[in-house]
């Protein structure tokens, strides 16, 4: 591939670099998309789910064509302790209609489709090629180096997702710190779909995501997750690298614990583990961008830290496949102009704002932050599942009216009803 320019070099075939790859090669460039993986996704782990507003936008009805597991209709929140789970169990009957709400996909599937799409429009798709770096001439971008190859093009959008070494060396931006980041664990465990169904009381399209918090990290700052998928379950923790750095064990033991714990064990009983794979999470959100943009070169999904944790939800797929429209744009817009410098494409960041992902993650900055909080893991996953248990054991003692109940866990906790009072104040204005 010696001394070949393209249009547009795409690093990354995951969600971001392929939907810029779609979108630019619809309106004829050049797109040269490259992913290390043999095929796209088959190195891309997630939890599972993908919120639908983003794709909908560019390929409307997606859902017909594209490879999907089940769509949500029931969302979980539980706080765990080793012996109790006190869940929020939410349903809406508008995630049943179109456009739906979101979706539980499997990567290797997905990415691939996905990619797919673009290559039906023209991009040429090379997989197996892991790009080493950047080719500059002077301050400007302008093309890539891959072994001892040279690929040049007008402009390289950088999608290579959350280690994103291509920005580090671009000099964008330096090595995130631990707190910054966190690691995701997960195992796909199959189970028949019948079983699937039973347990969860679904039918077959339809699917339940559950987030976690508490006992299923051992308390320590991070959480745990559930995805029904068709006949799998998506089970596994993320888990912030500072903390994993000062735990005495591994983050797998975690997730054997996580496992065997009574509200989980019953869910997987006779499930065959088929996957089991490990990968690093932006967590700092806004606080953690790089430069988006220079001349010759874009940032887009998790190499430019666009995920969005609020312990509640995750967001990383949508924000991905909206950045890469966000570049698309800029990069047709700079076409117009011929002019792919460093002001020629600052329109980047008004895309990504009119767009969701800077109003959204500007919006959240303060979540990271909030979430260090360790009460959030230690103390109220104890304090809910007490004051819970509370309410509903009847064992012929004196009961108490739930005011009463509620101030004695909250004295037990040793949490104090100032603090209590703040962490909801701050979560209420961060989450
Ligand atoms: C444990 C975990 C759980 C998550 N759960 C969810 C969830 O439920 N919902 C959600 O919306 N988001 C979730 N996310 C976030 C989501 O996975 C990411 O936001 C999303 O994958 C970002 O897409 P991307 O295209 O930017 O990067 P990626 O999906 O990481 O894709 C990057 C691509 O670049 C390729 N690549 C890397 N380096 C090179 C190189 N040098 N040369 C060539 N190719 C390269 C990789 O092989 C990969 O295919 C989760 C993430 C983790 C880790």
């Amino acid at each position: 591939m010696a001394e070949e320019k393209f249009s547009v070099i795409i690093i990354g075939a995951g969600p971001a670099g392929s939907t810029a790859a779609y979108l630019l090669a619809l309106e004829g460039l050049d797109v040269l998309l490259i992913e290390r993986g043999e095929s796209p996704g088959c190195k891309n782990m997630y939890g599972g789910r993908m919120y639908s507003y983003a794709l909908n936008r560019i390929i409307p009805g997606f859902w017909e064509e594209a490879p999907i597991e089940r769509r949500v209709v029931t969302e979980r929140v539980s706080f765990v302790t080793p012996e109790r789970t006190a869940t929020l169990n939410f349903q809406d009957a508008h995630w049943n209609k179109e456009p739906y709400h979101s979706f539980i996909l499997l990567r290797a599937e997905f990415d691939a489709w996905l990619a797919g799409k673009a290559e039906e429009e023209g991009a040429i798709l090379a997989c197996g090629i892991r790009v080493d770096d950047v080719i500059k001439e002077g301050d400007r971008v302008i093309g890539v180096r891959a072994g001892d190859d040279e690929i040049f093009a007008d402009v390289v959008i950088v999608a290579d997702g959350g280690n994103s070494l291509i920005t580090e060396r671009a000099g964008l931006r330096e090595k995130p710190q631990p707190a910054q980041v966190a690691t995701g664990v997960k195992q796909i465990i199959e189970l028949s779909q019948d079983l699937i169904n039973q347990r969860f009381q679904i039918a077959s399209d339809e699917g339940v995501a559950n987030l976690f918090v508490g006992a299923c990290t051992r308390e320590v700052p991070g959480g745990g997750f559930l995805y029904t998928n068709k006949n799998s379950i998506s089970l596994g923790l993320v888990v912030n690298m500072a903390a994993v750095q000062q735990m005495k064990y591994k983050i797998g033991e975690l997730l054997e614990d996580f496992k065997s714990h009574p509200h989980i064990a019953p869910y997987i009983e006779g499930g065959q583990v088929m996957e089991y794979s490990a990968h690093l999470v932006p967590e700092a959100g806004y606080n953690m961008m790089p430069r988006l943009f220079d001349a010759g070169i874009l940032v887009a999904g998790d190499a430019a830290g666009f995920v969005i944790n609020l312990g509640y939800l995750v967001r990383g797929m949508d924000l991905a496949i909206a950045s890469g429209e966000a570049a698309a744009k800029t990069i047709l817009e700079a076409r117009a102009k011929e002019d792919y410098s460093r002001q020629g494409l600052s329109i980047y960041q008004d895309h990504l704002k009119n767009n969701v992902v800077l109003r959204d993650l500007e919006m959240y900055r303060q979540a990271p932050h909030f979430l260090e909080n360790s009460r959030l893991y230690q103390t109220y996953p104890h304090l809910v599942t007490s004051m819970l248990g509370e309410m509903f054991t009847v064992e012929g003692t004196k009961p108490e009216h739930i005011m009463g109940r509620a101030l004695k866990q909250v004295k037990n906790a040793g949490v104090g009803i100032t603090n209590l009072a703040k962490d909801a104040w701050k979560g209420g204005r961060s989450l």
